[in-house]
């Protein structure tokens, strides 16, 4: 019982131990319509599942978006309704996130997300242990993209690359999300992803790796985890 609850029900996921060369790439703030449709081309193209962080206020805006993505047979996870900072919230005001964000992607895919990730991955243990209460696992990620920042496609390649390996879960963004009070100034354009990504999959699917969902990821092997807050 302790094991359980300290090791696996009080976890923030960002990876499994696994000696399969399986990878679970993650996208964030969408959908967006610019941007997402290219995504879904690129990873139909190198047959490739992902999962999908999306905000609920751009699920309602584009439901066809988020519809194509589940059709598409990736994941959709609840990234809050508004992309608003979960830390110093009551549990009430974070619920009132994670159920709008929900009640717009169950409405526009018929499917309810089971994974959350808080916006720019921050959360206190109240917005963690909210999340926890309304049967969510909360996901952060083993590497970074950080394709927020505008650097150029290479540069994202690389970081990509090298922070790959087994059991990773992957932090992209195919969506762009002003999020308030945020000091850090985040790129609109999403086109660096969309153009680093035929490089990552292909490099990566040539060293035998298979992506997955993140659902998929956790179901293979035992969770890394952490305990990740902002207090
Ligand atoms: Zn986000």
């Amino acid at each position: 019982m302790y094991d359980y609850a300290c090791q696996n029900w009080l976890a923030t996921i960002v990876g499994v131990h696994t000696s399969q060369k399986l990878i679970a790439l993650t996208f964030d703030d969408g959908p967006h319509p610019a941007f997402t449709p290219r995504l879904l081309e690129l990873l139909a193209q190198y047959r490739a599942r992902a999962t999908f962080f999306m905000v609920g206020q751009h699920v309602e805006q584009w439901p066809n978006l988020a519809r194509q993505v589940v059709q598409a047979g990736h994941e959709a996870g609840n990234h809050t309704f508004t992309h608003s900072r979960l830390v110093g919230r009551t549990p009430w005001a974070v619920a009132g996130e994670l159920l709008r964000c929900k009640r717009a992607i169950r409405r526009a895919t018929g499917v309810s997300p089971r994974l959350m990730r808080p916006p720019e991955g921050k959360q206190d243990v109240i917005a963690f242990l909210t999340a926890r209460l309304l049967g969510y696992r909360v996901v952060h990620w083993s590497a970074s993209a950080f394709d927020w920042r505008g650097d150029p496609a290479e540069v994202v390649t690389r970081r990509v690359l090298s922070g790959v390996g087994r059991g990773a879960i992957v932090l992209m963004h195919d969506g762009v999300t002003p999020s308030p009070g945020r000091q850090t100034v985040v790129s609109p354009d999403r086109t660096p992803t969309l153009k680093a990504l035929p490089g990552v999959l292909g490099r990566i699917r040539e060293k035998g790796y298979r992506f997955v969902t993140v659902s998929e990821l956790l179901h293979t092997a035992p969770l890394i985890r952490e305990s990740w807050f902002v207090m």
